[in-house]
């Protein structure tokens, strides 16, 4: 079996090399690092907290996910679409026809989110409550005419469990790495592009730098980074 991710020390620092970086283990690291090993990607996992937190907020959250047009919907009695779920969004968002980009995104999410979010987090073992709910408890105003938050099956703590397990015994797992207590501090570049990240571990404060082709920041400071149009180009770049 080869060595998944090279580890060494340099002059008192822990060395990581893999195809894929993912910085942070909460519901989208988990997700992210999921689709790498999908893609056959080897994954370097690393979050600053203890590997008892691994699935971050979620773990705390209701677990209620939007999605339109459900058999959960129909069941209810409600014939959604994307259309409706788009002029909803667009409303209850309050999106001028300036904001390019989030109505984009709310675009391509509506028309997605049956076989992308459901249809993914089903195949991956995550159950749904079977009947739909109200967002934002029920406020009745323009753009929530209907129940598309579908609660999952034992709350946000088991979609985090049912994930992580997911990602743990992949068919691809050995190509998995997962660091905990690894604090990323900064991304490195060169050549114009981000070719890894540097941090310090949170016992002891070693430093610590781990390079790979891909690097995705899935952590909510990652806006902090200043290369962050140049870590966009390197997901997108990135071999999947
Ligand atoms: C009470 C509550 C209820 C909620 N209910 C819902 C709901 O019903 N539906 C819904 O859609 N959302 C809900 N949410 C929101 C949802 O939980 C979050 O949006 C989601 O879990 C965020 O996931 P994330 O992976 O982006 O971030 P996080 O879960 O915050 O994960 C980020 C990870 O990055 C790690 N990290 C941070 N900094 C670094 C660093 N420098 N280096 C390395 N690692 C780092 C953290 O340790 C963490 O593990 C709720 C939230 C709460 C608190």
């Amino acid at each position: 079996m080869p060595l998944i991710v090279h580890r060494c020390r340099t002059l008192g620092r822990v060395n990581y090399r893999s195809d894929a970086i993912v910085v942070g283990g909460g519901i989208a690291g988990i997700c992210a690092a999921l689709e790498l090993l999908e893609g056959g990607m080897r994954v370097l996992l690393l979050d600053r907290d203890e590997e008892t937190a691994f699935g971050g907020l979620a773990r705390e959250a209701f677990g209620g996910i939007f999605v339109v047009g459900s058999p959960e919907q129909r069941r209810a009695g409600f014939r959604d679409t994307p259309e409706a779920a788009l002029a909803d969004w667009v409303s209850f968002g309050e999106l001028p026809e300036s904001e390019h980009w989030p109505r984009a995104w709310a675009s391509a999410y509506v028309h997605r989110s049956l076989a992308d979010v459901r249809g993914w987090l089903k195949e991956r073992g995550v159950g749904f409550f079977p009947i739909p709910h109200w967002v934002e408890r029920g406020e009745r105003r323009r753009g929530n005419s209907a129940p598309r938050f579908h609660l999952v099956w034992g709350t946000g703590q088991e979609l985090a469990s049912v994930l992580a397990r997911a990602l743990r015994t992949h068919r691809n797992a050995q190509g998995l790495t997962l660091k905990f207590g690894h604090r990323v501090e900064e991304l490195v570049t060169g050549a114009g592009a981000v070719r890894g990240c540097r941090g310090r571990l949170e016992a002891g404060g070693e430093e610590f730098e781990a390079e790979a082709d891909c690097v995705i920041a899935a952590e909510p400071l990652a806006c902090r980074y200043e290369v962050r149009s140049a870590a966009a180009s390197a997901i997108q770049g990135g071999r999947s």
